[in-house]
């Protein structure tokens, strides 16, 4: 369906609200409507008007949730149409074009930061799988998936409906096969051949946004180096170092996903890692207390911190893990910490290291600070969109 500025009545918003569009966050929360209620539209692309009156752009309106309004663009005159979300595709598929590189999995679309709140699309090779967490998003669904096979003509298409955010918008938790026969599928990253599920994987099949910190710190591995992947997953960082030739040990509680890392490994006849199924707080305390030592360790645990509440905790986790990692380092080892969560911000962390460095007395120098991969932009007025930190020291004594 075509709308235009002529065909629509605006919701109204506050002089706050206007100020934070203004300054460039997409997200408008209900606090800030001036509309009365019973003036709501349904869920969908509206108009958006200050409190003079003055048109704003457009958004996408959630009528149940606490964010109401997300921008979609600034233009009052633009026409949300098919062509715009083909437009929005397009773009988004070409900047990919650009940014990725040595991968057959990327993110194509990344919410906010594609201009299309609310959605999220992977390439897995020929396949895609995509997330919609917006009841406006979830309105065009139909007509997003024909575009989808029209830019793209996936050989699988997965519906990936299981974010709890969904329940907030009123949508059902329910993910579906839309198309293809079979949800597992292979995609080739930085030369590793890897095997995903698209229904059962974590997020969307995997954790495509540390793409590029694989790479990066298999760049630290050489032959023959001992490493420890402490929450491996379906072996990432492992498999990344054990293509270098070093030994690895990769520990995770989830027999499931060391089973796809250990075909992972078979795939690419790599044979110098151990899969061990623990919990890593436990195994790094027992090999802290045992003086085992390594070369390289990396640590990437799932969001200790999901709300700012949880900060507190979530510091804790990442003091005690990061510590004994540090006391199971040779010197000249190297430690890669990572965080996924958004509220446990870059500094904080730096702040956290730097006291378990103290208390183990290790040196630490930063040799590099990364965050998620290219394909997962990081939009300067959204500090929400920037979540992932991956953090890269060489540990040394202290002894000077
Ligand atoms: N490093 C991985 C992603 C890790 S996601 C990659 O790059 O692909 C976090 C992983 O930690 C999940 O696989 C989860 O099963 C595991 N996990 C969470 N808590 C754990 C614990 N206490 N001990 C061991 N594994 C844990």
């Amino acid at each position: 369906m075509e709308l235009s500025p002529a065909t629509l009545p605006a919701i109204t918003i506050s002089r706050a609200g206007a100020i934070r569009w203004k300054n460039g966050h997409p997200w408008i929360y209900r606090s800030d409507l001036r509309s009365p209620i019973d003036s709501l539209p349904t869920a969908g692309a509206v108009p958006v008007a200050d409190e003079r009156g003055k048109r704003l752009g457009w958004a996408d309106f959630s009528p149940r949730s606490e964010i109401a309004l997300r921008r979609l663009s600034f233009d009052p005159a633009a026409v949300i149409d098919r062509e715009f979300w083909r437009q929005r595709l397009g773009d988004a598929l070409a900047w990919r074009q650009r940014i990725v590189s040595e991968s057959e999995a990327f993110r194509w679309i990344a919410g906010e930061a594609d201009g299309l709140p609310g959605l999220i699309v992977d390439v897995y090779g020929t396949a895609l799988s995509y997330q919609i967490t917006t009841s406006a998003m979830a309105a065009r669904e139909t007509e997003l998936q024909a575009l989808l096979s029209e830019l793209f003509s996936p050989s699988v298409l997965a519906a990936r409906h299981d974010a709890r955010v969904r329940l907030q918008e009123g949508l059902p938790i329910q993910s579906s096969l839309i198309a293809g026969e079979s949800s597992l599928v292979r995609a080739r990253v930085n030369g590793l051949e890897m095997e995903w599920d698209l229904m059962s994987g974590q997020k969307s099949g995997g954790f495509l946004d540390q793409r590029e910190n694989w790479r990066a710190l298999a760049a630290w591995a050489r032959p023959g180096m001992d490493c420890l992947d402490g929450f491996t997953y379906q072996g990432g960082f492992a498999l990344h170092l054990a293509a270098r030739g070093a030994r690895v040990q990769a520990v995770d509680f989830s027999r499931a996903a060391l089973e796809r890392a250990e075909r992972n490994a078979a795939l690419n006849h790599l044979n110098t890692m151990e899969w061990i199924e623990a919990n890593a707080f436990d195994l790094l305390r027992e090999y802290d207390l045992e003086r085992r030592q390594f070369d390289l360790v990396v640590l990437d645990p799932p969001a200790f911190a999901k709300s700012r509440a949880a900060l507190a905790a979530a510091r804790r986790g990442y003091k005690e893990i990061n510590l004994r990692a540090l006391k199971l380092l040779r010197p000249g080892g190297i430690l890669a910490s990572c965080s996924c969560s958004h509220h446990m911000s870059e500094s904080m962390l730096l702040e956290v290291i730097a006291e378990a460095a103290m208390d183990a007395r290790r040196r630490l120098k930063v040799l590099e600070r990364r965050t998620q991969a290219l394909d997962h932009p990081v939009l300067l007025t959204v500090p929400e969109t920037h979540y992932l930190k991956c953090l890269i020291f060489l540990v040394e004594e202290l002894n000077y």
